[in-house]
């Protein structure tokens, strides 16, 4: 039997790790990433290894992904987010072309081969605008949990347009939006479509072609999922497993090591 491959991607937000041996999931975990990167690392794995219930010694090969690989002392490999994404977005969905990777700071659109390799990526400026730290702090401004916000937003009447797209002033907009007595569900949908506008951008700056597959931890908000698809006016792939793609790509690229061929 083939040995185990761990992915560990060390995002901004969240470290994310994953388990496969043939290309089944044993497990995986999902940890915040604080100030000591390494610990955040070690723990992903250990999470992943009590959810697979496998000792260390099983998993024969480490792969790190993330803006924060390179700290993942342990690991044989590192490969960039941008293949992982790309690499398990195929793995998931085979007729994926665009990925579309929003995560706590940082967004990817990334148009894929039918081999699952990258043919182009676009990423977001620097600043925070149109990634989950815009929806994170318009969230706290609105006393919402950021899991709330997207079925809440999915229930708005008469979305108000936003047109902040800075992270700071979105957050004063949200804030006088609510003393004028608009209702949280109509702020959010307007924030929802910003984001949507946003990524179209992106999208279309690598070329539009379905399949498209959504990915990252943004992908977890169903309201997010529904304005990009309407935005886009096709389906997009979306796993409960969307969130941990980056890590997903990674372990299968320490898979292909462990068989002797070449990772991506
Ligand atoms: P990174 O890899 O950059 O650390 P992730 O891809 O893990 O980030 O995404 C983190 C973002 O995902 C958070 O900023 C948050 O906006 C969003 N998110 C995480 N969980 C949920 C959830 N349950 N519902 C909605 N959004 C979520």
């Amino acid at each position: 039997m083939m040995k185990a491959a761990a992915g560990i991607d060390i995002g901004s937000t969240t470290a994310k790790c994953v388990i496969l041996r043939d290309g089944e999931l044993l497990g995986k975990s999902l940890n915040p990433v604080g100030v000591n990167i390494v610990r955040d690392a070690e723990e992903a794995l250990r999470l992943a290894l009590v959810d697979a219930r496998l000792d260390r010694s099983e998993v024969a090969f480490v792969t790190g992904t993330g803006y924060g690989r390179f700290k993942i002392a342990f690991g044989q490999l590192t490969v960039t987010e941008i293949s992982c994404h790309a690499r398990g977005a195929h793995f998931l969905f085979p007729r994926t072309r665009l990925v579309i990777d929003i995560g706590g700071q940082d967004t990817k659109a990334i148009r894929v081969n039918e081999r699952g390799e990258v043919a182009d990526f676009a990423m977001n400026d620097k600043c925070a605008a149109g990634t989950g730290r815009f929806l994170d702090v318009c969230a706290g401004a609105l006393g919402y949990d950021v899991a709330e916000i997207g079925p809440l937003s999915l229930e708005a009447r008469h979305p108000v347009k936003v047109t902040s797209t800075c992270t700071v002033f979105a957050e004063s907009e949200v804030t006088s939006h609510v003393s004028r007595g608009k209702d949280p569900k109509d702020i959010l949908a307007g924030l929802h479509a910003s984001i949507a506008n946003r990524s179209l951008s992106l999208l279309q700056r690598v070329g539009i072609e379905p399949e498209v597959t959504f990915t990252g931890g943004v992908s977890r908000n169903e309201g997010m999922v529904r304005a990009l698809s309407g935005r886009l006016h096709m389906p997009i792939n979306v796993s409960p497993l969307s969130q941990y793609m980056g890590a997903i790509g990674a372990a299968l690229a320490g898979a292909d090591r462990l068989r002797g061929g070449t990772a991506s």
